[in-house]
């Protein structure tokens, strides 16, 4: 699979790029001085100051006044950012039980209208029948933008007037997803992050009435995340698992920065399952997220 992590020029960043590039001798002692370049590196590629100062600790124990190699130390880098990202990395699971309920949250740009049709184009492609709710009821852009997705993907999209309440949409396509024996519900919902308390009971409602025809429902709450935010993704990690029981990450727009780096925070800090990553605006541009071509790609 592709390496995800490139610039828009098409570079890859390649995280110690910079560390190489003013080597003259090809091996360093591994001082203090080296140990914070290394660190303001990893700040700079987004891991976060904790996540920064913790790998950076990890590669000079054992390491600590010896003579390295670049190489090495890339190579070191490359297997704690692996050892941090593999319990994260964890496709959507599927139940057994039908409908399974999908509720996507994040703010408004995310990428929530593309990563629902990109997802719904791959369950269809594996055989699945999917329903697509088109919960962002005061966007009408966002709507129509959903119809477009669901008619790429072969997926009906159920609509409410605008304005009209999201929760008794959510109602009735639980309502016609049980009627019709579907495997995947997926709700679109508003992200409108300037009207907390407002988006926090809306969400809270959709969850309740959904619950009153399958308890067990909403069985996955996804956030979709601009990974081009940087560290802002953790903060809206904090304010949406505030709001929402939130169940896995998907990370977008991964193709459009070499500033991956925040899903080494995230994964880290968080350890929320990512499911998916997506990786341009494409319907085929959703990839599984692999923790080894991720940390390949961004220690470059
Ligand atoms: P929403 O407001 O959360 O529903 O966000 P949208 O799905 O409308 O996406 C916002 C913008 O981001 C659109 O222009 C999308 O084409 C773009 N986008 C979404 N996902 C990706 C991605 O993985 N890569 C790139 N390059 N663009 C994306």
């Amino acid at each position: 699979s592709p390496a995800p992590i490139v610039a828009p020029d098409g570079s890859k960043p390649g995280l110690l790029s910079r560390l190489t590039g003013r080597q003259d001798a090809p091996r360093r002692v591994l001082d203090d001085a080296f140990v914070e370049e290394l660190e303001d590196l990893l700040v700079q590629a987004d891991l976060g100051v904790d996540t920064a100062l913790k790998v950076t600790a990890n590669i000079a124990a054992g390491r600590f006044g010896r003579r390295v190699t670049t190489a090495e130390i890339k190579e070191a880098l490359a297997a704690e950012i692996a050892r941090i990202m593999e319990p994260v990395a964890r496709p959507l699971p599927l139940y057994a039980k039908k409908p399974q309920v999908v509720l996507v949250v994040g703010v408004n740009g995310a990428g929530k209208t593309t990563t629902i049709g990109k997802l719904a184009s791959q369950f269809r492609a594996a055989g699945k029948s999917v329903i697509i709710a088109a919960g962002d009821t005061f966007r009408a852009a966002a709507v129509e933008q959903l119809q477009v997705w669901g008619q790429r993907a072969g997926v009906p999209v159920m609509t409410a007037p605008e304005g009209s309440d999201p929760a008794s949409l959510a109602f009735d396509a639980l309502t016609r997803a049980q009627a019709e024996g579907a495997d995947l519900l997926m709700i679109d919902t508003a992200g409108r992050l300037q009207n907390r308390a407002d988006l926090m009971e809306e969400l809270a409602k959709i969850v309740r009435v959904l619950r009153k025809k399958d308890p067990s429902a909403p069985h996955n709450t996804l956030l979709v995340l601009d990974a081009t935010t940087g560290q802002n993704a953790l903060t809206q990690v904090e304010v949406f698992r505030q709001m929402a029981n939130v169940s896995g990450l998907i990370m977008t727009k991964l193709d459009g920065t070499a500033r991956g780096g925040v899903l080494v925070a995230l994964a880290d800090r968080f350890g929320l399952p990512i499911h998916a990553i997506g990786v341009g605006e494409q319907i085929e541009d959703l990839d599984a997220f692999d923790p080894q071509d991720f940390a390949a790609a961004l220690t470059g």
